[in-house]
């Protein structure tokens, strides 16, 4: 006997346990060869008082299973109350979100018939790492963090799930053309990754653009990845284009675990009226078949829940007088899946899923040559009307002759030497030093940092500059 997957299911809160079992029905139909462990996470972990919402033999399934498939969980209100998505993505390394959004036109209702992309989105770097400052009286400041291991997970991903869903085109989306460095990684890092896939069409697009484009012709595009920020904004503008939140999925990944999801909540306005539209749980139950190497049984029941939308059997979500033929609930519709088992639909494309696992390789970091040149340092200095000329004569005044100042920028406007009057000035100022020769000691930063210091002026944070293989690892300010 064939051995079987194990997958820890949590049916969650409101509709979940309802759309769960239809979904579970569905899968046992197929034989998809798969062994349920039952986990009790949301409202009724957090009544027991498990702040996360999930209790200690639910972690233990979950890191014994590592596949899991989730229902929707009601939000705790409490004070003090975890989210059970945020906890579970953070504390598994589900380094990237999968959220596809297609139309199911002319079966369902859509505006825009031809949509069929994914999007990919990087999950744990960006701007979400949460290392916020309020550095001045004025200035606020965010890091965001992009990192070469980070970025080439979820670029290779995205090329890996392009070859699992028979999928031709890869787009990538940053902003590099602002953020040199952090965005530039990603689309550098994305063009070395998309010479390993040369059958999949690899494209760069601004992201204000694409994002435009994407709103405007979603038809155009495939699978789409992207960084953390950019990629939330695009998922909820593209799920809002594809039309019923019942049929969306969501699946995080990372190295050892998985989770798959219906994108819509527990709905508890329609919480045991047998009426809910199991679609979206179904989708991520497919996904997670391919996720794990099942591809064609993932292929048979999305063609057979194909089948049953192009035949108009509909929960009540999506039952229109002139497309439907039969209105159905939760259960009705999971039986109408399972007759069709084995069929292909004939209006809507066939899907076409691959029998591999999806899995990524971590390729070996090569080290660079790095060299400290010299030294930012931000100051807080808010005297003498704020005159750039007067900070930069005491910068100089202080300064050392291994580390001679270089500019002065005020919100990354230079403002000595040779600024204009016009500049606005806050009362935060990047001032930059940097050797003339091959490289310096850390001592000798130190020394400037003690001079500058001893002149009066506040230092509130440091930026060291480094080159690595002689290219400088710091954006070049104007003039520079
Ligand atoms: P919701 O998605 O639960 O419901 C919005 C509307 O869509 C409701 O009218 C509902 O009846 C309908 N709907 C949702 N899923 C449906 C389905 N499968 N079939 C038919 N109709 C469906 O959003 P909400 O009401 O804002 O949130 C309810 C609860 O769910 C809240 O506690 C929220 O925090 C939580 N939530 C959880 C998740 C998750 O666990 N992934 C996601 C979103 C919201």
């Amino acid at each position: 006997m064939e051995n079987k997957q194990r997958v820890v299911v949590a049916p969650g809160d409101g509709i979940g346990p309802e759309i769960t079992e239809a979904v579970v029905r569905i899968l046992q139909a197929a034989e998809a060869p798969l062994e349920y462990e039952y986990i009790e996470v949301g409202l009724a972990a957090y009544e027991k008082g498990h702040t996360s919402g999930i209790s200690p033999e639910a972690w233990q399934a979950i890191r014994r299973g590592k596949c899991l498939l989730k229902g929707p969980i009601t939000t705790p209100q409490g004070k003090g109350m975890k989210s059970v998505n945020v906890t579970l993505r953070k504390t598994l390394n589900l380094f990237a979100n999968i959220r596809p959004c297609k139309a199911y036109s002319p079966s369902v209702a859509s505006a825009h018939p031809g949509m069929n992309l994914v999007i990919i989105r990087e999950n744990e770097e960006d701007l979400y790492a949460g290392i916020e400052h309020r550095q001045t009286p004025e200035v606020t400041q965010v890091l965001k963090l992009i990192t070469r291991p980070g970025t080439e997970n979820i670029v290779r991903y995205a090329f890996e799930y392009a070859r699992a869903y028979d999928r031709r085109k890869v787009t990538c989306m940053t902003k590099d053309n602002i953020m040199k460095l952090t965005d530039g990684l990603f689309h550098q890092v994305f063009e070395e990754i998309a010479a390993e896939y040369p059958e999949i069409r690899a494209e760069h697009q601004i992201i204000d653009i694409g994002a435009a484009r994407l709103a405007s012709s979603p038809e155009l595009f495939d699978v789409i990845v992207t960084l953390n920020l950019y990629g939330d904004i695009l998922s909820d503008i593209a799920a809002q284009l594809a039309g019923s939140i019942g049929f969306a999925a969501s699946a995080n990944i990372g190295q050892d675990f998985a989770m798959f999801e219906a994108v819509h909540g527990s709905a508890p306005d329609i919480a045991g009226k047998g009426v809910a539209n199991p679609s979206g749980l179904l989708v991520a139950a497919t996904q997670m078949l391919v996720h794990l190497g099942y591809g064609g049984i993932g292929e048979r029941i999305k063609n057979a829940w194909l089948c049953t939308l192009e035949d108009g059997i509909h929960t009540p979500d999506i039952y229109r007088e002139q497309l439907s033929a039969r209105e159905v609930g939760t259960q009705g519709f999971a039986e109408a899946v399972i007759e069709r088992l084995g069929r292909e639909p004939r209006i809507l494309r066939p899907v076409r899923y691959q029998n591999r696992p999806i899995q990524i390789q971590r390729a070996p970091q090569k080290p660079a040559v790095r060299q400290l040149v010299g030294v930012d340092v931000f100051v807080y200095w808010d005297e003498s009307g704020r005159d750039p000329n007067v900070l930069g004569k005491r910068l100089e005044a202080a300064t050392t002759e291994s580390l001679p100042l270089m500019l002065v920028t005020n919100r990354g406007v230079k403002v000595y030497p040779e600024g204009l009057p016009e500049t606005f000035c806050t009362d935060h100022w990047r001032c930059r030093f940097r050797t003339t020769g091959a490289g310096v000691d850390y001592a000798e930063v130190l020394t400037l940092l003690q001079r500058l210091t001893a002149a009066g002026l506040e230092v509130i944070k440091t930026e060291n500059l480094y080159t690595y293989d002689g290219q400088p690892g710091y954006s070049l300010g104007q003039g520079e």
